[in-house]
């Protein structure tokens, strides 16, 4: 007897799959100064006059070696962009509803992904100044930054 369509039954499913990867020279030494100083780093393009964070080491409009000339950024920033995340997947690094923003650290040009806690959904906002709070435990990762905050000065 020949299969036929209706015998073909498929399956979706997604594997849960471990991994590394490097991080790069630039990205590496970017998690090392958070995970060890608490610091955020940025680099410069002298040519643009832009700071880029994260660092990157080829600037994207002029594609100059900027590797060398890091950068001290403030730990407090500014809002550019936000969604409420609703849905619920087992990588997120927080239970929803959670505020996932856009924020340009002061003293950078470019703005880094990241969730901002301790203000209502209803009353988050662009323009709305924050700060970092850094994780107790290091993950040597983007999370050693735990989220950001509203500034009490606004
Ligand atoms: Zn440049």
């Amino acid at each position: 007897m020949q299969p036929t369509k209706e015998d073909c039954f498929i399956v979706e499913g997604k594997l849960a799959l471990p991994y590394q990867y490097f991080a790069g020279r630039t990205g590496s030494r970017f998690l090392i100064a958070l995970r060890d100083e608490k610091k955020i780093r940025g680099i410069r393009c002298e040519k643009c006059n832009k700071v880029f964070v994260p660092p990157r080491s080829t600037c994207e409009r002029c594609f100059s070696d900027i590797s060398q000339s890091w950068v001290d950024l403030e730990d407090t920033g500014t809002v550019t962009g936000f969604t409420v995340v609703r849905y619920e997947e087992p990588y997120q690094p927080t239970k929803p509803p959670y505020i996932l923003a856009l924020i340009k650290l002061d003293g950078a040009d470019t703005p880094i992904a990241h969730i901002i806690k301790d203000i209502p959904l209803t009353e988050m906002k662009l323009g709305l100044k924050v700060k970092a709070v850094f994780a107790e435990k290091t993950t040597s990762t983007i999370m050693d930054i735990d989220h950001f905050r509203p500034q009490e000065d606004g």
